[in-house]
Formats: structure tokens, sequence, C-alpha cells
């Protein structure tokens, strides 16, 4: 990679404006500070807007009520028409459902129980929930604990590989955490801004970006070995 991750983040922090109201996620633990509805949001987000999931939130909230019990004792046919608009909805109301009740079963509703736990055993706990991968997992552990954690997303991954860091998740997860020291939520969500905003997976807006000198993706477009292909 062609600059320092710390210079890169810096150079992120003074492009873009940070909005709470932009990530569902960050917004629901703002108003609420309650982990499990940020569990139902962050499922909600998988593969869709986080406007569209907005939407589908506050249906389901208004309908159901976000809860737990709610959610585990409601009608899978309501769940799936409060979230119609958000992508694979069929398949998240499974998952809704399952994860709800056995937070429900296991620790009586309350998933703080797993979060205090501490890392790792905290990530450990929620892989194991139904629907919960790694990133879900690591938004809950920074966004409601700020465990040393960095959550990888399809921007961000999309972002590092274009600049030159390559891996698998934990890889690239490690990367950013060490260079991000204490601002790591802040620069999660200023990769992501960077990523919705400037490099887009199509049409990447590689002349304005702040990072184009930076950045190896954009060399090989300059260069004799053209785009990138895939
Ligand atoms: S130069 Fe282009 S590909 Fe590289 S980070 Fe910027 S927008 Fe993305």
């Amino acid at each position: 990679m062609k600059c320092e991750g710390k210079e890169i983040v810096s150079r992120l922090d003074r492009a873009y404006k940070i909005k709470s109201e932009d990530f569902l996620a960050i917004e629901i633990w703002e108003k609420t500070r309650d982990p499990f509805k940020v569990l139902i949001a962050t499922i909600l987000t998988q593969n869709t807007t986080d406007k569209g999931a907005k939407k589908a939130y506050e249906e389901l909230d208004k309908e159901v009520g976000i809860t737990a019990e709610g959610l585990s004792r409601a009608d899978p046919e309501v769940i799936k028409r409060c979230i119609r608009k958000v992508g694979l909805h069929n398949n998240k109301t499974k998952v809704i459902k399952e994860v709800s009740t056995k937070i429900l079963n296991e620790y009586g509703g309350d998933i703080n129980k797993v979060l205090d736990l501490g890392l790792p055993k905290a990530r450990e706990k929620l892989v194991e929930l139904p629907g919960v991968g790694k990133k879900t997992a690591d938004v809950l552990l920074i966004t409601c604990r700020d465990y040393p954690v960095f959550p990888i997303d399809t921007h961000i991954f999309r972002i590092s590989k274009r600049l030159g860091i390559d891996g698998n998740y934990d890889k690239v997860s490690s990367f950013w955490r060490e260079v991000s020291d204490n601002l790591r939520l802040r620069a999660h969500l200023l990769l992501i801004t960077h990523g919705r905003a400037t490099c887009k997976a199509i049409k990447p807006k590689c002349d304005t970006c702040v990072l184009n000198d930076c950045c190896e993706y954009y060399a090989r477009l300059r260069g004799s070995q053209g785009p990138e292909t895939s």
C-alpha cells in the first residue's frame, strides 16, 4: 500500500462528516441503549440500505415491538409483512424469530449477558446466534461496548482491496483496528461513508478521491496495466 493506514483515516476524517442517522445501528443505539434492538437493526441492514432497513425497523417496532419476547412469539407472517421491503425478507423473518427465541431461552431475553462476557468470549457466543456472522457480532461489540474490534462490511472490503490491503475478514479487520486506535468506530463509519459516496462498487470517483495517490487500483487505472476487471 502506498500510504500509512493512519494517514488514510486522517484524510477521510477531514473529507467527510459522519451523521448518526445514516447508520441505523448507531442511531438505534443512541436512541435506546438497547443491544437487542441494535442486533435486530443490524440484521435488517444485511444486504440492503440503511434507509430501507430503517423503514422496516420502524414498522416492526410499531406492529410487534423490538424485544426478544415479542419477536419470538410474533406471527412470522406479521414480521414478514413489516419487513417486506428489505432484501431477503423471508430469510430475515426466519432469522429474527430464531435469534429472538434463542436469546429469550438462553439469556432470559437479555443480550447484555453475552456482551458482558468480554472478549473473546462475547464474540464467540454472538457468532453462535442464528444470522450473526463476524461482521454483525463486531458491529454489536463496537457500538454497544466499544470493544477493540473493527467490523468489515462490503464497502470496507472493496476499498481495502483497491488500496492494496488484501486478505480475509480477520486480516483486513486487524489492519484497520491497529491503524485507527481509539477512533475505531469513527474510522469504520468513515470508510463506509467513503464507499457510499466516492469509492463506489461501479464507477468509483477516483479523480476527486482524497486517497487517489495512495491507491493501487487508481495507479493501475492510470498505468499500463489498465483498470481492475473484477
Ligand atoms: S482512488 Fe478510486 S478506487 Fe482508489 S480509493 Fe479512491 S475512489 Fe476508491
